[in-house]
Formats: structure tokens, sequence, C-alpha cells
């Protein structure tokens, strides 16, 4: 590593050894280690061929749909990676506020973070639901469903169509958790956006709001984020290892 890279490291651990409340942004650049390509996450909930609409209307689609479960249940065999461990010992530490998520993977509460402090923006495959009446199941009951031979994919209280808990191309975005996660990055005293780029909004808009709130601002991310100008420490390289690098700097601190 360069000097460099080292002493933008050293500046980001001061920032998050001065924070109380951290929020974490993380983007499909956290997930690649995990054995999810970049593609897992947003890729299979925007594309037009699994979009709302169609998946409602074409029977053709829905078959092809679950002709791709098997994808969603690597799901269930996907391992969080370090940087979502270390992302973790935030939490464990006292320091984290939440996690906003883009990933649909659900690796941050693998990882130990409790459900209630992830916002998942862009739902969830670990959960499937129903388009009629919106219950929810888990994918590994589905999956077991479907493993002993049930051909659809029907809500057992009201006969709807499942589909995966994701937020598909065409469907309305999850008003909710968007003003959850705008409420959150408007408290934190420290912003931290790892692995996104931040190309679709309203996500785009979280950082913006942490930062006319007052708060410091980490981009970790390779490649440019749409927010590059406003960091207050921006390091281009790969999330896992500089995430690394920045908690131990932080455990030997305060150890
Ligand atoms: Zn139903």
């Amino acid at each position: 590593m360069t000097k460099e890279i080292q002493e933008l490291i050293e500046e980001a651990i001061k920032l998050v050894l001065d924070a109380q409340k951290i929020v974490i942004f993380t983007g499909t650049g956290l997930s690649t280690d995990s054995g999810m390509s970049g593609t897992t996450g947003s890729s299979i909930s925007t594309s037009k061929e699994s979009s709302f609409p169609t998946f409602v209307g074409n029977p053709t689609t829905r078959r092809k749909s679950w002709q791709t479960w098997n994808m969603f249940r690597m799901i269930e065999l996907a391992q969080p990676n370090p940087a979502h461990y270390a992302i973790t010992e935030l939490y464990t530490m006292g320091k984290l506020d939440c996690v906003i998520t883009q990933n649909v993977d659900g690796l941050h509460q693998k990882a130990g973070v409790p459900d209630e402090k992830v916002i998942e923006l862009h739902g969830s495959l670990r959960r499937v639901k129903c388009v009629n009446c919106d219950r929810r199941y888990p994918i590994i009951e589905v999956a077991k469903r479907l493993g002993d031979g049930e051909e659809g994919s029907i809500c057992s209280e009201c006969g709807g169509l499942l589909k995966a808990a994701t937020v598909s191309f065409g469907e309305p975005p999850p008003t909710a958790e968007i003003e959850e996660a705008e409420q959150h990055a408007r408290n934190c005293d420290l912003f931290m956006l790892l692995g996104s780029s931040l190309m679709v909004y309203p996500a785009a808009y979280m950082p913006i709001y942490a930062k006319e709130a007052g708060a410091k601002l980490i981009i970790i991310n390779v490649g440019a984020a749409s927010m590059d100008e406003s960091a207050d420490v921006l390091i281009d390289m790969d999330v896992g290892k500089v995430l690394l690098r920045i908690i131990e700097g932080v455990k030997n601190k305060l150890a």
C-alpha cells in the first residue's frame, strides 16, 4: 500500500473514532467477495425481464422467473466476507447507527447486524412475498415446497402469486425504507459509502442529506462515485482490504 493510501486510512480511522452515530451505506461492491458476482444485487431486481407488470401479466415470465429459483437459493448459501464482519464490529463497538444497503443478499444480517439495524432499499431475496395480500414467506420455506414437487408459486393464504421480495423494475419504490434511510442519514455524524457508485436516485440523495446535516463523509469504492467531491476521505480501492485496515486501526486505538 502506498504512503498516500496509508495516510487516507489514518484520516478515516480518526473520523471513525470521533463518530458516535455511523451510517454505513453499501452497494454491490461489498458482496463481490462472497461468491456473489457484482450482478447479484440490483440487476436481478431491475431487469425488465422480471419487471412487475410482466411478472404479474405473463405466465411464461413467471415460469422463467421460478426457474431462476436456484439463484435465489444461492443466496441462502452465500456467506458474509470480512468486510461484512468489519461493519458488524462497528455495531459491537456501539458506533453503528444503521446499515442502508442496495444489496438484496441479507449478508449484513448473516454477519450479525440485527435486522432492525438494516434498511434494505431494494428489498431482500431472503423473503418471498404474495403480490396480492403482501404476506411474506421465508425463502427456505418456499424453496422446500418447490423441492417437494409443488408446481406453483402460490400464496397459501389467498392463492395469490409469490415473488421474491425485491424491488422490481416498474414496481413502486419502498417509500417506508426510503424515508427511514433519509431520517438516519440526516441524524448521523459519519456517513460511510462503501462499494457503491450511487447512480440511482433516491438512494444517491442519502450522503447529500448527511453532509447537509454536518456529518463527515467517507467514500471507499473502486472507480468514481457521484459524491466524490463532497467526501472528507475518498479511497479509490476495493472496500474489503481498506475497511479491514480501518477497523483494525480503530480497535487498536480503543484498546
Ligand atoms: Zn396472499
